[in-house]
């Protein structure tokens, strides 16, 4: 990283192991994405070039729980489809974590039915909540980065009984959207 380069020879760097720990674990967090719709794209836009999910270590998807800390669930999730989440969940190894992406996984969104579970924190504690319909990749980034912190600070809450807490956190929008129609200008010479 060309640390090295601007120490003295012969120097020596020294740490906590829980700083060191901490550190190694917010720099590589292994999203596992439970995307069931729209949301999903925006989820896969994050990882792609434009957004570089990369930048902040965070682009090693993995589909097996046992190899993931963070579950993002992006989309609408049916009744039918909760004992899968749930298990998915219990199945992921501690420190693990939760983002709720979109209206939809956060609360139902349009889908007043009975057929869609109108919030999945009422099944699963959720640590980060994303708005929107769907939420911008950046949103999305600035949740990753909340869980983030809370690692590099050794802030995770727990009850009582030594229990972790879900964090709780709901992400504000982040963005200016341009005004629509964007003016074109293929064609106009
Ligand atoms: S919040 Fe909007 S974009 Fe996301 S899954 Fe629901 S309907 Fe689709």
């Amino acid at each position: 990283m060309g640390i090295e380069t601007s120490l003295p020879a012969d120097s020596i760097l020294t740490t906590q192991l829980q700083r060191v720990i901490n550190w190694a674990r917010r720099s590589s967090v292994w999203p596992l994405p439970f995307a069931t719709a729209c949301c999903g794209i925006e989820l896969m836009a994050t990882a792609a070039s434009r957004f570089d999910l990369a930048r902040f270590g965070a682009e090693v998807v993995r589909f097996s729980p046992r190899q993931a800390d963070l579950l993002i669930v992006a989309g609408r999730v049916s009744v039918k489809m909760l004992p899968v989440l749930q298990r998915i969940y219990m199945q992921m190894a501690e420190p693990k974590w939760v983002v709720s992406m979109g209206a939809c996984a956060s609360t139902g969104g349009v889908f007043d039915t009975y057929a869609v579970v109108q919030g999945i924190d009422q099944f699963i504690p959720v640590d980060v909540y994303i708005p929107g319909c769907p939420p911008r990749p950046e949103m999305l980034i600035e949740g990753i980065m909340t869980i983030q912190k809370t690692i590099d600070q050794d802030r995770i809450p727990r009850g009582p009984d030594g229990n972790r807490l879900p964090l709780n956190i709901a992400v504000q929008p982040n963005y200016e959207p341009r005004s629509q129609p964007a003016p074109l200008t293929i064609g106009l010479t």
